[in-house]
């Protein structure tokens, strides 16, 4: 480099650096969710949103400190699968008592309640009307508060099936947008949902619990439609994402080249080794069952939809001990919006008790979620370059992975959540 240019950088640094002063998150310990090893007294510099230092003693002096003393900190967590502009008290039929923009202020009251407990990262897969595009915007420009989301707007589906409008006769005329017949359709319902904001693309390859008239067992999209969507995905740059509860569903998903399945309840051996072969991240709900069998009549949930979640349930939880045995990479995906957004956590002990150690729990909700989002570096981790997304808790998540149902601070981009 010449000398002067040099010097001309050189002046430039020293500017920023007297514009910027770092702000520091100081605790008594840090998770370093990599190495699965705490670190004392962690010193975490944030400037513009980003961490800029990671080190260990005290803040400089005179700095302007977050000072979670007392606490254990980790990265912000990182739900794969939710539905913000929901809420598990209007099952049924119940939601149609509302006018349409309801939901989007439920959608704001939402991720509110999921940053505050912790997920400064979540995956919305599926919404209606655009919701969540605007609330990300919202987010986005500081109007409201929530955690970043990966938004997919309307999840692509067969006329009929899981993903398209199933509780209304015929008279009421209503259809999903992104519903397509043929890979040439789906293609385009790709690049629809695109153009209005989707950063992730879902698909519907099977039927579901909660849609009318779906049996999730039951294959929806055929290999040629999965492969053209997953194809048209990528082309854009984008990842895809497959709702699959039936084993030749997920199968065909895999094969057909989606990033995550999500739900694979019914996942068999061939689509495990499948799964495992080809990279394939499980994004499986294994905590919501409890809620929706125990309050879902209360909230106008059909016989229908309660029956199906009596069908799956089991098989979902065995076979996500199968699948994890089996060294299939699992993300934390929690499906809220069918339970309450703010019991997301519970998950954590859940997918222990099922045969992950804490460890591999958070890293369902912050590594391997942020690997699964092609995100590695910028979330789901406390190191230099990546957002400033810290959570504390007080005790030993290694040790009782139930501290995260307990989140006292929440930092999101270098700044304390209120
Ligand atoms: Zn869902």
């Amino acid at each position: 480099m010449p000398k002067t240019l040099l010097f001309a950088s050189a002046i430039l640094v020293a500017s920023t650096a007297a514009l910027a002063e770092p702000t520091y998150v100081v605790a008594d310990r840090m998770l370093d969710v990599e190495s699965g090893k705490y670190i004392a007294n962690p010193v975490i510099g944030m400037d513009d949103g980003k961490i800029v230092s990671v080190s260990t003693g005290a803040a400089p002096d005179g700095a302007e400190v977050i000072d979670l003393t007392g606490h254990t900190i980790l990265p912000g967590l990182i739900d794969m699968h939710v539905h913000l502009d929901g809420r598990p008290e209007y099952g049924g039929y119940s939601g149609l008592q509302f006018t349409d923009r309801f939901w989007t202020f439920l959608a704001a009251a939402n991720a509110d309640k999921m940053l505050k407990v912790g997920f400064t990262t979540v995956r919305n897969v599926g919404d209606t009307d655009y919701n969540v595009a605007g609330l990300d915007q919202a987010i986005e420009e500081g109007w409201l508060q929530g955690p970043r989301i990966v938004n997919a707007n309307y999840a692509l589906g067969a006329t009929g099936g899981h993903c398209d409008e199933t509780f209304l006769p015929p008279s009421f005329n209503r259809k999903s947008p992104a519903v397509g017949d043929s890979p040439e359709e789906l293609r385009k319902r790709v690049r629809e949902q695109r153009k209005y904001g989707a950063e992730v693309i879902k698909a519907c390859a099977t039927g579901g619990v909660f849609s009318r008239n779906t049996a999730p067992g039951i294959q929806q999209l055929n290999l040629e439609e999965l492969t053209a969507i997953a194809e048209e995905t990528h082309f854009w740059g984008l990842k895809a994402a497959a709702h699959a509860h039936g084993a030749a569903g997920i199968k065909a998903a895999i094969l057909a080249g989606f990033d995550t399945i999500e739900h694979a309840s019914f996942i068999d051996d061939e689509g495990i080794r499948l799964a495992k072969e080809r990279g394939t991240f499980l994004s499986m709900d294994i905590f919501n069952t409890e809620y929706t069998l125990s309050e879902g009549e209360k909230n106008g949930v059909l016989k229908e939809n309660l029956d199906k979640e009596r069908l799956v349930s089991k098989a979902q939880r065995d076979n996500f001990s199968k699948a994890h045995k089996a060294g299939v990479k699992m993300v934390f995906g929690s499906d809220a919006g069918v339970m309450p957004h703010e019991s997301v956590p519970g998950q954590f002990a859940v997918m222990v008790r099922l045969g992950m150690t804490p460890l591999e729990a958070i890293r369902a909700a912050t590594i391997n979620a942020a690997d699964a989002l092609g995100q590695k570096g910028q979330v789901g981790t406390i190191a230099v370059g990546a957002w400033a997304d810290i959570i504390a808790v007080d005790g030993d998540v290694l040790a009782n992975v139930r501290e995260l149902e307990d989140v006292d601070a929440v930092v999101k981009g270098g700044k304390l959540v209120e």
